[in-house]
């Protein structure tokens, strides 16, 4: 338990060079654990704090409410939205690390799928007070799972409207850069500090360190956009100016010849 075992290394020989490896091999065993260890806490915080709003709400009504008013009911429902959306999240990445992701997919016209993504999200924006804008450049193509574009898009522009004040402008613009279908996500918000950056792509991390739910996604839509574009082949990166805004980009590789097979 706990530490893994180590063995003296002795030489620079064969034998001492084996040595090394094993004890290489033991730390990594040790920092795997402790970081499976610390993603089962944050997993158990994730569905706790929905859940112990729930039951406050609940017994609070017990206690006073006989007839549980529209805005404790909505509430309700909204913590329990966001109880499935954390054990949809946790399910969509336990399969991706399982290497099971299976995509579905199909000749994908990006200026559609751009505008499906805009559609999904413009009441939302509209909430804000967020303008959403979409262009793309030429007609790009792809093959790729529709539906799991869909849902790595809709993280990063549902994060985007999240943290643009309202009067601010979310932008998805595509284009072919060399043999790539390059998307871009652009919001005129908050931004997000240098060192904060390669961050936000960690399970559970956020800059509210908070955890406001008021605020919240899962804190799992970046890690699963990043999974999904990487299942494609493909990646997701991001860039930012604090006060500015910040770009996330999703590029993904198109096969050669694939649209045109496909249509054949
Ligand atoms: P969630 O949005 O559910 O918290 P994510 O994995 O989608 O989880 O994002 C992680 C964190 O990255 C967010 O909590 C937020 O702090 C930061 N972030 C993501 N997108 C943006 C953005 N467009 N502008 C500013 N901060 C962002």
């Amino acid at each position: 338990e706990g530490r893994a075992a180590r063995v003296e290394v002795r030489g620079k020989d064969e034998i001492g060079m084996l040595a090394a490896a094993f004890n290489a091999m033991a730390e990594r065993r040790e920092r795997l654990e402790e970081l499976r260890k610390a993603m089962v806490g944050d997993v158990a915080h994730e569905l706790r704090t929905p859940l112990s709003n729930i039951r406050g709400w609940l017994e609070a009504a017990q206690d006073g409410l006989a007839n549980p008013d529209p805005e404790l009911v909505s509430s309700l429902l909204e913590e329990a939205l966001l109880l499935q959306h954390v054990i949809n999240d946790l399910q969509d990445l336990a399969v991706a690390d399982a290497g099971e992701l299976r995509l579905r997919a199909e000749p994908v016209d990006v200026t559609d799928l751009l505008a499906q993504v805009a559609t999904a999200h413009r009441g939302g924006a509209e909430a804000a007070h967020v303008t959403l804008l979409t262009r793309a450049e030429g007609r790009p193509r792809l093959v790729a799972d529709p539906v799991r574009l869909r849902q790595a898009l809709g993280n990063l522009v549902s994060n985007a409207v999240r943290h643009t004040p309202p009067g601010g402008t979310v932008s998805l613009l595509a284009r072919r850069v060399g043999d790539d279908v390059v998307i871009d996500v652009t919001d005129t918000g908050s931004g997000i500090a240098p060192e904060d950056l390669p961050l936000v792509f960690e399970r559970f991390w956020r800059v509210e360190k908070s955890r406001s739910r008021r605020s919240g996604g899962s804190g799992l839509g970046l890690p699963i956009a990043r999974k999904l574009a990487e299942a494609h082949g493909g990646s997701l990166s991001a860039s930012s100016v604090v006060g500015n805004g910040s770009t996330f980009t999703l590029r993904l590789p198109v096969p050669a010849h694939a649209w045109d097979r496909s249509e054949a």
